[in-house]
């Protein structure tokens, strides 16, 4: 192959008809594939299996816990998971299964309520604005849309987001209450925020008293590597800088034991936490203990979780490095896009040839191959470069894998010779 630009328009219009004869083959073959979200694939979730035969219902302290109660959680739980998150047990909350619920309601709770340093309910002030780096998670931005919050794009630096502009910003305007943060193998990016940024964020001075960093570490464990890239600790950081108050923290097992029937949690400071408790209690008699209890006994400690983790990482690492290989070998030398090589997580960040991302999204999914939507990855779903793909590998098994990759791949193809061609 051979670069893109460096090819004669005769030749670019010859590739071009080649390429398009091998879509109409792949099309006509009916394939129904998706890497379109990242899931775990059905032998992950198989790693927790044993977990639900375990029939036991008391706590170790004695708790029964097929019975109502204890509305923040196991202690026990708290111990278990609050090394993942980084805090003190008794900074914690144990949720129900999902950690987006969480952030939700974190959200909703401030709108209506205001946060433990609000002078007024965010939903009562005219307007509402986060900070969002991008490419981000979808699905925060969905929150934010939901709740009429302004939503403000970041750009991702190698390091995490562009501090300097969020200082900026933050420094002079007081609607700003929050930023989404997925700080380790940040989702699609891959990125580990570095010291610096983890500082930053902590210390930076905030026109809104009550602002807060949303901090979704929903990939605390999920290393693809034995020498995972440390991440500083953010309560730490908030407390040393003076800001106790400004983070809340968000994880779950979604993707260490079941994606739908984990066990989510938070943390924040005590005086957050105690505002939150009070209001939880109002919400709910109590989250599923029995499943906190369950995870409890089938991973026992923090050994327990890692020594599980590197299972996963067996079952997915080889999925990455298809997909990396992949690109490496049958697109890199056309230079017409760039992707990424997270240490951890479960995405691949894929920039196409400028203004391309739609087309390669719609070319694939008439091939029946359904990606994330182009532009999923911005707020208003608005890419303005419409060049960033997220992909998805850990679902699809590695036969079907490597045939949604090739299709992927003529699919980029395709799409820039168009934009060249015309
Ligand atoms: N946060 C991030 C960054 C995610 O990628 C995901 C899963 N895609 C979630 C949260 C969802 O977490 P949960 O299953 O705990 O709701």
């Amino acid at each position: 192959m051979v670069e893109f630009q460096k090819m004669e328009p005769s030749e670019l219009k010859a590739y071009y008809a080649d390429l398009q004869t091998e879509y109409e083959k792949i099309k006509a073959q009916g394939l129904k594939l998706d890497m379109s979200r990242g899931k775990p694939c059905a032998e992950q979730l198989d790693l927790s299996l044993g977990m639900l035969d375990m029939v036991e219902y008391k706590s170790p302290s004695g708790l029964d816990c097929r019975n109502y109660g204890c509305v923040d959680g196991l202690p026990e739980v708290k111990k278990l998971f609050a090394p993942l998150l980084g805090v003190k047990a008794d900074q914690m909350i144990i949720g129900g299964n999902s950690s987006l619920n969480m952030m939700h309601d974190t959200i909703a709770r401030a709108m209506l309520f205001g946060v433990t340093d609000s002078v007024v309910p965010w939903g009562r002030l005219p307007v509402v604005k986060f900070l969002c780096p991008t490419p981000g998670y979808d699905r925060h931005f969905s929150i934010c849309e939901l709740f009429d919050i302004e939503m403000i794009s970041i750009e991702m630096k190698e390091d995490g987001p562009d501090l300097d502009r969020i200082q900026e910003l933050v420094a002079e305007d007081e609607t700003i209450k929050g930023i989404w943060c997925v700080p380790r193998y940040s989702n699609p990016t891959g990125i580990t925020y570095s010291d610096a940024v983890v500082d930053g964020l902590a210390r930076m001075r905030t026109k809104a008293d009550d602002f807060r960093i949303f901090w979704d570490n929903a990939y605390a464990v999920h290393h693809l590597t034995d020498h995972p890239q440390p991440l500083e600790n953010m309560m730490e950081a908030c407390v040393t800088a003076g800001h106790p108050e400004r983070v809340f923290i968000f994880s779950s097992t979604s993707k260490i034991s079941l994606s739908g029937a984990g066990v989510a949690m938070m943390a924040a400071s005590e005086r957050n936490i105690a505002m939150i408790r009070k209001q939880l209690a109002v919400q709910t008699i109590g989250s599923d203990k029995l499943n906190q209890l369950r995870h409890l006994l089938f991973f026992k400690d923090e050994a327990g979780i890692t020594k599980h983790m590197k299972k996963h990482a067996k079952i997915i690492g080889p999925k990455f490095e298809l997909v990396f290989e992949m690109l490496q070998t049958q697109l890199a030398e056309a230079g017409i896009a760039a992707w990424n090589r997270p240490q951890g997580g479960y995405f691949i960040n894929f920039n196409t040839m400028e203004g391309c991302a739609k087309r390669v999204v719609q070319l694939a999914a008439e091939a029946g191959v359904v990606l994330t939507p182009a532009g999923a990855t911005y707020p208003y779903h608005q890419d303005p470069l419409d060049r960033n793909i997220r992909l998805a590998p850990t679902f699809p098994p590695l036969s079907e894998l490597k045939k949604a990759m090739e299709v992927f791949i003529l699919c980029n193809k395709l799409a820039a010779l168009e934009k060249m061609i015309r």
